[in-house]
């Protein structure tokens, strides 16, 4: 929009109005608040076996879960940590959690030990849900705890738990056990789920997503008198992305569920087993990341199966280009593509675009939608900090109540994101055009690089060290370092390489390593990205 001339400044609003939103209510409560209309209709199918279980069902699993964690020891803001691939389980343990105020953190089961440990000892777990896969893991996550001890693993596969683990059958409490739930008194303030994330600077941190926050994201994109919800009641929605990361959690569980729709399980991406079950199942609302629309979009099997179903499909979490819209159309023209912007810390939908229709307007191509209702959202110039008019590029700021409420643990990480007036810096930037669509052009954070800097000037063969993004076309970024050898030291790019991979989750892997003599830093310390990033161009 370079050319644009500049209007007033001005804060975005939904052009949907405002809804009464019920967020005293605790999470649960108001997720299965049409339960006795819906009943019979199934809520979740595991896409790997086919079974499947009714609303009915999954919310008496849930109460009988949440009977089982109290029985253990769990109590109102206990924290346990949710490590396990998408499956019926997780869903029985965030809910069964919730009915008793306790917080779910969620991980990523293909974290290392390390990784693992530092977020079990941020967040205080202490309990684990996870399958005997990964009991290994937390055998190493420091010299001191041990399973059955300091920490309950519980595990969800139907064979016996590992040595000192506990099978999900322990949870799994009889229906007269459920009668204590109902005095457990969960509010809007409580935590209901503790991602981590890095934010727009430093480490991951616990992000503290009350139940007013989630209900709030969750009514912002589903409730109210809009003719253009995106979920019904007759919908199959894939829910291949993983639960752990918030996108999932909320936009394809949470409002699945607050819909009444069915949730279709998968447990990991393989493409031939998507397509089938799409088939199978009359999938008719795909939530992606471009990775996953590339696959569908260009992938050869796709014209072997019948994806006549598919109404809808959503991305979000990264940009999606305009090319790839127009692939995915072509092999898709019944579905309407529908793209949302989140951020953790936002609770986590800012905008999408309304109500998916094609009618009455549709989203321009590039755009993130608008700014969800109940929310006001502005651009600030990123020198002067004022805000800013229509077609004005700067950073992406959102108010209101579905935003995170602190950091854990971590008020000067929380006041540097969250300002004195409840403005949530998001570290991205963008603009708003005059259609009050918003479009992502930059980022003024990065891949995690904090985490990996400190593991590479950990390194006693290393002196310094920077890691930017490098844009890569299917994973959007992958992080690259920039290494000040130190005196005399030769340590090759494939020694660095495997030292970060044997501590990281595949993504966050280093794809190239460039030695250097000294990385550039402003007088004040800061490394200069801007200058390392040129450098990759
Ligand atoms: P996370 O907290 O892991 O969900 O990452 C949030 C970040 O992903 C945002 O702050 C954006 O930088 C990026 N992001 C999310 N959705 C989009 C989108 N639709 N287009 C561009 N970037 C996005």
């Amino acid at each position: 929009p370079a050319d644009a001339p500049p209007t007033p400044p001005r804060i975005f609003r939904s052009k949907l109005p405002d809804i009464d939103i019920p967020n005293h209510l605790p999470l649960h409560n108001y997720c299965f608040q049409k339960l006795s209309s819906v009943s019979d209709k199934p809520c979740l199918i595991v896409g790997s076996t086919g079974k499947n279980y009714t609303y009915g069902e999954t919310h008496l699993i849930c109460r009988r879960v949440a009977a089982g964690l109290h029985k253990m020891g769990i109590r109102k803001g206990d924290v346990i940590m949710i490590l396990l691939q998408n499956s019926a389980e997780f869903v029985f343990s965030f809910m069964g959690a919730s009915m008793i105020g306790a917080v779910s953190t969620t991980a990523n089961p293909f974290y290392t030990s390390q990784e693992i440990h530092k977020q079990v000892k941020s967040s205080g777990a202490k309990l684990i849900i996870t399958h005997s896969h990964y009991v290994d893991k937390l055998r190493n996550l420091d010299g001191e705890t041990r399973i059955g001890e300091d920490l309950t693993v519980i595990t969800t596969e139907e064979n016996p738990p590992p040595e000192n683990c506990l099978p999900f059958s322990t949870l799994l409490l009889t229906d007269d056990e459920t009668t204590s739930l109902d005095v457990v008194d969960v509010g809007g303030d409580d935590a209901a789920a503790l991602p981590f994330s890095s934010g727009t600077t430093g480490l991951p941190k616990g992000v503290v997503l009350t139940h007013k926050s989630l209900i709030t994201s969750v009514a912002q994109q589903v409730d109210g008198d809009n003719p253009n919800l995106y979920l019904k009641p007759n919908d199959v929605v894939l829910c291949v992305l993983p639960l752990f990361h918030i996108y999932s959690l909320n936009s394809v569980l949470l409002n699945s569920i607050r819909s009444g729709a069915t949730v279709l399980l998968m447990h990991k991406f393989e493409i031939g087993a998507l397509l089938d079950l799409i088939q199978r199942h009359k999938v008719t609302v795909a939530a992606l990341v471009p990775p996953l629309v590339i696959a569908l979009a260009k992938n050869p099997t796709v014209n072997s199966y019948d994806l006549s179903s598919v109404r809808l499909v959503l991305s979000g979490a990264a940009p999606l280009g305009k090319d790839l819209e127009d692939s995915l159309g072509r092999r898709l023209p019944q579905a309407v593509l529908g793209q949302g912007y989140g951020m953790t810390e936002a609770g986590p939908v800012l905008s999408m675009s309304l109500g998916f229709a094609k009618e009455p307007t549709p989203s321009k191509s590039g755009s993130c939608g608008t700014v969800v209702r109940n929310a006001e959202l502005k651009v600030v110039h990123l020198e002067t900090r004022l805000s800013l008019g229509y077609n004005q590029p700067g950073e992406i700021c959102i108010r209101g109540q579905q935003i995170m409420k602190e950091y854990l643990n971590d008020p000067e990480a929380t006041s540097a994101t969250i300002d004195e007036e409840g403005w949530l810096h998001t570290g991205d930037i963008g603009y708003v055009d005059e259609a009050d669509e918003i479009f992502i052009v930059d980022r003024l954070k990065e891949v995690p690089p904090a985490e990996l800097e400190a593991l590479l000037i950990n390194h006693h063969s290393i002196a310094d060290a920077a890691v930017v993004p490098q844009r890569d076309e299917v994973a959007g970024e992958v992080p690259v370092a920039f290494v000040v050898r130190s005196n005399g030291n030769v340590i090759t790019e494939e020694d660095i390489k495997e030292y970060i991979a044997k501590q990281v989750v595949f993504y966050k892997r280093l794809h190239k390593v460039f030695f250097v003599p000294s990385i550039p830093k402003s007088p004040s310390g800061k490394i200069l990205r801007k200058d390392l990033k040129a450098k990759l161009c």
